[in-house]
């Protein structure tokens, strides 16, 4: 495989580090690479590079940069099926789904390029005689970006993408348990003509010092972050004193509301898609599916059978849709919000344990009705193959029900009475709202969350927005 790389990426050239890091297959446990790991000196040194590639870069005409990127775009679109390979074997998402990653990483590549040259500021009508005001936008400067296991190629061009067509230069440390994607970029970036030290990718086991010197060098400008509420606020705390903009993609916790009105089928189809997409492990999984009282015994008999039918297995053969989980630890912990749920009066049914031998890291896709709000299974982010069923009365009731916990990422709900769905889209306290719709991510629209969650956006028109500075202009004595 061409683009399997084990070394950095910094300042244009590959790079070895002062140990290895293994990187493994979670459906065998075989070795798929090793991998150097760099140390926090180095980071420093990639930080340093970026920083001056940046007074190179942001004086590219927004033209050339966006050629550049589409450029990154195509190559990635040439090698979908090689990078979809690679991220199948240090992942374990099945390949189908992998390949739509990549195409979905890559879609951002290419709207960010178009968005590179629509980056216009304002004229505003002055406060004196004599004043013009003018407002521009400029790009941050350097900036670092931590991504994390569950989708090793997209969200690193999520941030990446406009960030390069605003005129930043980046320094990017990829999850330790997925490099192979991001070298891979990486390989894809150089081929692609970006000026040395533009893009940056570096791969290391030792995390918190990474992230300590990301957040604590003055030159970088900007740390956008995707990963766990947990950590996304120690590096919160961590950018305070260099009084760094910062971007959070963090937990979830959605609510999956099922009305009385809903097409059940069509709903059941959604909350599949959303539930068990990666074995249960995005941030926008269903986390917690409610239903009215007057279709809950029907929805849970078909979505049950609905559930068993889905293969589990190796993500490399074809028709596999749920793949390993990603290490022992995770499935640990889902084994933890069943054995809760199931103490607490949950009814199990069907699933609920690992699939196969000690040691495998498949999980039965699992169904739980009877849940209620004292389960774990209501407050944590399952991140795993688990469906907790809440019966609902009312909608008042089932909002109360939906916004009580500190996150507010995604959530969906099916229905057909319009009033309600504008009511209910607006009561809800999260970022994204799917209605009708358990698939929500596209490059066209804001990804991103409330409270807890986070905040900035991720795609779309304002995606640039992170990665921009405003500079207002005043010009005085104008007669
Ligand atoms: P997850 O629960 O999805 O693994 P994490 O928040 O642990 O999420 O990891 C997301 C990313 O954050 C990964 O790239 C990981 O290496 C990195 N990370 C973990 N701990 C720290 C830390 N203390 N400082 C900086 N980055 C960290």
């Amino acid at each position: 495989m061409n683009l399997l790389k084990t070394k950095s990426y910094i300042n244009g050239k590959w790079v070895i580090g002062n140990a290895k890091l293994k990187v493994i297959n979670p459906f065998d446990g075989t070795l798929v690479a090793e991998v150097e790991s760099l140390s926090r000196s180095q980071c420093k040194d990639a930080i340093q590079a970026a920083s001056d590639a940046f007074k190179i870069w942001k004086k590219y005409a927004a033209h050339e940069r966006a050629a550049i990127l589409r450029k990154w775009y195509e190559l990635q679109m040439e090698h979908a099926e090689e990078l979809a390979h690679i991220l199948t074997l240090e992942q374990g998402k099945p390949l189908a789904e992998a390949l739509g990653e990549i195409k979905y990483g890559a879609s951002f590549v290419e709207w960010f390029s178009e968005e590179a040259r629509r980056v216009y500021g304002d004229i505003i009508p002055g406060h004196h005689r004599d004043k013009r005001i003018t407002a521009i936008k400029q790009p941050v400067g350097v900036v670092a970006a931590i991504t994390p296991w569950n989708f090793p190629n997209a969200m690193i061009t999520r941030k990446v993408a406009p960030a390069l067509a605003a005129g930043c230069t980046v320094v990017i440390k990829p999850a330790e348990l997925t490099p192979l994607s991001a070298l891979a970029l990486a390989e894809l970036a150089d081929r692609a003509g970006f000026p040395p030290g533009v893009v940056n990718i570096l791969v290391s086991k030792d995390a918190s010092e990474i992230g300590k010197e990301m957040c604590e060098n003055r030159l970088v400008r900007k740390l956008s972050f995707t990963g766990s509420t947990r950590v996304g606020k120690i590096l919160l705390k961590q950018c305070a004193d260099t009084v760094k903009k910062v971007s959070m993609e963090l937990g979830g916790n959605a609510p999956f509301i099922v009305f009385d009105d809903a097409d059940i089928d069509l709903a059941i189809q959604g909350a599949i898609a959303s539930k068990y997409r990666n074995a249960g492990q995005t941030c926008v999984c269903t986390n917690r599916l409610f239903v009215q009282e007057g279709v809950y015994e029907a929805f849970l008999a078909k979505y049950t059978v609905a559930v068993k039918e889905l293969t589990i297995g190796n993500g490399v053969k074809e028709g596999v849709v749920i793949g390993p989980m990603i290490e022992e630890k995770a499935v640990i912990s889902v084994e933890k919000v069943v054995a809760d749920a199931v103490k607490k009066g949950g009814e199990l049914l069907t699933g609920g344990k690992r699939h196969g031998a000690t040691g495998s890291l498949l999980f039965e896709p699992t169904v739980i009705a009877n849940a209620n709000r004292k389960m774990l299974a209501f407050k944590e982010e399952i991140f795993g193959p688990v469906t907790p069923i809440f019966k609902f009365k009312t909608e008042a009731e089932v909002i109360e029900l939906a916004n009580d916990t500190p996150y507010g990422l995604a959530s969906y709900f099916y229905g057909r009475d319009y009033a309600r769905i504008w009511r209910i889209a607006e009561a809800l306290e999260y970022g994204m709202v799917g209605i009708n719709t358990g698939m929500i991510s596209t490059a066209v629209a804001p990804f991103g969350g409330i409270k807890e969650s986070g905040f900035g956006r991720e795609g779309s028109k304002y995606g640039m927005d992170d990665y921009l500075e405003i500079k207002y202009m005043c010009w005085g004595g104008v007669e």
